[in-house]
């Protein structure tokens, strides 16, 4: 038989066991990842003409200046372009580049240079090119007082779109692209909407605004440097892979 002191008891040590797993069932829903927090990225820093730009803690380093580790060839072979100065440096029929490992949608960032000293005039003028995803080309050109055809010129998705505005600047100085490769964008149904697409910044500039390119779901491919026989340079080029969005607020 339980005397009055004794059920005082008991019921404060339940109380308090019952308080306790609230707190602890508190801590636990604390402890769960809420999926709609971004996760965090420490951003790096833009290039200069003096210093090449550092990639964000979240990228996919593809050339840091030292090594070819990630690139071959279009033929699978060992690349023969040039290290120098912390870039690299297209070699005459030296051949396109690619990375050795197929990459996605996502941001693509490169800093490029066209040479100091201008040769040639129109596309024969710090002629090369990026292709995310193995194309089409985001072309580079000094298209700096260097007249062209618009599909042609520096920041043109080449052939079939021009650039919004010509952000070049000038031979010899660094310059930087980001190109966003878009998924295509699917209906409920799996019905493709919107074929995948590019956005390009030139030097920060927008030129190129969600252009539809083409390519399928879940396509990858190699990032491809060109070889158009000038000595264009590039450095500081990583990727971000694309990342599903976080649903908009009810
Ligand atoms: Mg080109």
């Amino acid at each position: 038989m339980f005397t009055k002191n004794t059920r005082k008891s008991f019921a404060a040590t339940v109380g308090l066991l019952v308080v306790c797993a609230a707190f602890w069932a508190r801590a636990q829903e604390g402890n769960k990842a809420d999926p709609l927090i971004p996760p965090v990225v420490t951003p790096g820093t833009f290039g200069t003409p003096d210093a090449a730009g550092t990639p964000p803690s979240d990228a996919m380093v593809l050339f840091d200046g030292t090594h070819f580790d990630h690139w071959e060839t279009t033929k699978g072979a060992e690349v023969k372009w040039k290290l120098i100065d912390g870039a690299m440096e297209v070699v005459k029929r030296g051949g396109t580049i690619r990375t050795k490992q197929k990459l996605g949608y996502g941001q693509y960032h490169v800093e490029w240079r066209t040479p100091a000293e201008v040769k040639g005039s129109s596309q024969g003028r710090g002629n090369s090119g990026v292709f995310p995803l193995g194309g089409p080309e985001v072309q580079v050109l000094d298209s700096y007082d260097n007249a062209t055809y618009p599909h042609g010129q520096a920041g043109a998705i080449y052939n079939l779109y021009p650039p919004l505005v010509n952000a070049c600047r000038p031979p010899g100085v660094w310059q930087s692209y980001d190109i966003i490769a878009h998924a295509p964008i699917v209906d409920k149904e799996g019905k493709v909407i919107r074929k995948s697409a590019y956005t390009v910044l030139h030097n920060g500039v927008l030129i190129q605004d969600n252009m539809e390119v083409g390519g399928g779901i879940g396509k990858t491919g190699q990032l491809s440097l060109q070889d158009h026989g000038n000595p264009v340079r590039y450095r500081n080029v990583w990727f971000r892979p694309w990342r599903e969005p976080i649903p908009r607020a009810k």
